[in-house]
């Protein structure tokens, strides 16, 4: 059966918005439009009350309490509510002042967590940026050696959104309750996919986001504690004191109406979707290392999410793999900086080297991905390696047998 291209395999990006969660926002546009903070009728009501669903939908997928939640612009306001507004509040020391208090995070968060870091470590925070081992995973060994009496804030994501390991969050978590410390995790790319308990996994504050699991862009939720311990925040945006004055502004009903929705529908069809996952990431993995030599899956063996595969091609040039696979929408292991290509930061975390990490390709399945789609993702980058591999002089040294390693270069 002949697929439509371009396929889309870049679901860690985002996703296609769920049919079903466009259908339950569609009233909220034109009909029910009113403004939540009117008390006073019925349009007003209108919104509370969807509002109000789409807070208990969030907060049963994660085992939280609908209190809990706070809706918010997506996991990058999210992720920056919590760091900052931990930091903030539970700061050692007034603001201008050094030794305000330690904080632990990891140098493959993504940057919605790393910028607000570095941020609070230019305001005087004391920050640890652990190096993640060659598989990716962050465990709680690690959290546990670089604690400090003065620790106030552990932000560790629960999987990474490059390479899709998984880090060792509940143990992480415990750690921190142990140690009367605040634990914010981003499980922009866990929750939704996978079964979330915070109560079970320890979890203090928890972001994630409408866009990455079948929902609407520009929605997203931030869980906030309440009971043991009870998490306070500085509030980052002041005003009308919506959502328990953590975040002031008109609440956005019709993006939060979908982002409940598609709540609902991960918690409905998680266990059937992620099987699917799965066997796709399998199907795919399986077929590209069936078709050539020197592939290289990155991260965790089996601690990784089941809809992201992170594969590195030797020898061939990573942007003409990609002007060569036109067809697959899908992320390069390069990140367009300004004028120039750089190796992704998660990737060189790793102890990738920069040329496999600009031969990487990032591909992602979501609930419409099928197994054809996969086949021809297969073979069209089979395709396109076998090519680039017959123009490349090292691929017959290396085939010959000739250990690369011992060969000198001619720097120019
Ligand atoms: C996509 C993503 C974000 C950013 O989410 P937005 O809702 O787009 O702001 C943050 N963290 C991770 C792990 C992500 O994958």
């Amino acid at each position: 059966m002949a697929v439509k291209t371009p396929i889309y395999l870049d679901n860690a990006a985002t996703t296609r918005c769920d049919p079903r969660v466009v259908e339950a926002m569609l009233p909220y546009f034109s009909e029910k439009f009113g403004n939540a903070g009117s008390r006073n009728h019925r349009f007003g009501w209108d919104a509370e009350d969807g509002i109000e669903t789409a807070r208990e939908q969030a907060a049963k997928l994660i085992g939280a309490d609908a209190k809990e939640v706070i809706f918010t612009s997506g996991a990058t306001e999210s992720n920056n509510l919590a760091v900052k507004g931990a930091a903030e509040i539970y700061a050692k020391a007034p603001a201008g002042q050094q030794g305000r208090g330690h904080i632990i995070t990891c140098t493959i968060e993504h940057k919605a967590v790393l910028d607000p870091c570095k941020r609070l470590q230019r305001e005087g925070f004391d920050v640890t940026f652990l190096e993640p081992p060659a598989d990716g995973v962050i465990t709680a060994e690690m959290v546990r050696a670089a604690m400090r009496p003065d620790t106030i804030l552990v932000s560790i994501m629960w999987a990474n959104n490059e390479i899709g390991t998984i880090n060792e969050v509940p143990e992480i978590g415990r750690l921190c309750h142990e140690k009367g410390v605040i634990f914010h995790t981003d499980g922009t790319q866990w929750v939704g996919k996978m079964p979330t308990d915070v109560e079970r996994d320890c979890i203090d504050l928890l972001s994630w986001s409408g866009h990455k699991m079948y929902g609407p862009k520009g929605v997203g939720a931030l869980y906030v504690r309440r009971r043991k311990p009870r998490v306070r925040l500085e509030a980052l945006i002041d005003g009308g004191g919506q959502e328990r004055g953590m975040r002031s502004g008109t609440q956005n009903v019709t993006g939060i109406v979908g982002f409940g929705k598609a709540c609902e529908l991960c918690m409905a069809e998680m266990e059937h979707d992620r099987e699917r996952l799965l066997k796709l990431r399998r199907r795919l993995e399986d077929g590209l290392s069936g078709r050539m030599e020197v592939v290289q899956v990155n991260g965790h063996r089996d601690r990784r999410l089941p809809h992201i595969s992170n594969i590195s091609f030797g020898f061939v040039e990573g942007e003409s793999l990609m002007m060569g696979i036109k067809e697959i929408a899908c992320s390069s292991g390069s990140a367009c900086t300004s004028a120039s290509l750089e190796p992704s930061y998660v990737l060189k975390g790793l102890g990738v080297g920069d040329e496999l990490a600009h031969s990487s390709l990032r591909l992602s399945f979501g609930r419409w991905t099928t197994e054809e789609e996969v086949d021809f993702a297969v073979e069209s980058i089979a395709k396109a390696v076998e090519h680039l591999r017959k123009l490349s002089p090292l691929y017959d040294l290396y085939k010959e047998g000739v250990d690369l390693s011992t060969i000198e270069w001619q720097h120019h």
